[in-house]
């Protein structure tokens, strides 16, 4: 039987936030330095690694001493920051993910610059983080592109090498769509994040709904006569 793993990003895809994320960055820079002055950063679509690598660049400091205590002083904020109120769950998120589960051809994974730790604090509060079968995350590479590329073998692994599969990347931002082309992955466009529509238009991916009520699984569904 062919498979199809439906890879989600988490922030903008699934969840939302009111800031939360960039917050528990700065609060955990505050918590390792002190009072520092952070650069300007772009957060859509980076990974956590690739995020916090700039911040400790732009300080100059080793990232053998630091990079550890400043992901370990983020979790600790973000699994505070993200009691709060000011988050949501998507809309279709849940339907889909349900609809998912009912088919055995469907598996649903992450693709992600969350650490996996940070993805664990987001989904259990949003309530679906055990809906995920596999999953690649923001530890495993600063490049977002080279995490998508570690998800094949990965998938290869998690369904023996008896089954085919394709991909289905969905996300919210250029980035997840530049990452679906480096594994040559359908890509589905999500108006949920900050990414504006022309922006997510110009890289042209193979589909653009406003949220995720729009998916439909029927679309994906293998040929009964392959
Ligand atoms: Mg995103």
């Amino acid at each position: 039987m062919e498979h199809v793993i439906f890879l989600f990003d988490i922030d903008g895809t699934l969840v939302r936030s009111a800031g939360i994320g960039w917050r528990s960055i700065q609060e955990a820079c505050h918590d390792v330095f002190g009072e520092i002055e952070l650069p300007g950063l772009e957060l859509g679509g980076r990974t956590d690694h690739g995020i916090f690598m700039e911040i400790l660049e732009h300080l100059q400091c080793a990232p053998a001493s630091f990079l550890p205590r400043l992901i370990e002083a983020y979790h600790s904020r973000l699994e505070m920051n993200w009691m709060r109120p000011d988050f949501e769950v998507l809309p279709g998120v849940e339907e889909l993910l349900e609809d998912i589960d009912r088919h055995d051809w469907a598996i649903p994974g992450l693709l992600t610059g969350n650490s996996r730790q940070g993805a664990r604090i987001k989904l259990e509060r949003a309530g679906i983080w055990n809906s995920f079968r596999l999953g690649v995350f923001g530890e495993h590479d600063r490049c977002r592109n080279n995490l998508a590329r570690r998800a094949v073998p990965m998938i290869s692994q998690h369904l023996g090498s008896s089954h085919s599969f394709r991909t289905v990347v969905i996300g919210d931002t250029p980035a997840d769509i530049h990452c679906a082309r480096a594994i040559q992955s359908f890509v589905v466009a999500v108006e949920t994040g900050f990414a504006s529509r022309e922006s997510l238009q110009a890289e042209e991916p193979n589909l653009l709904f406003n949220d995720l009520r729009e998916f439909s699984l029927a679309l994906f569904q293998p040929s009964l006569h392959q």
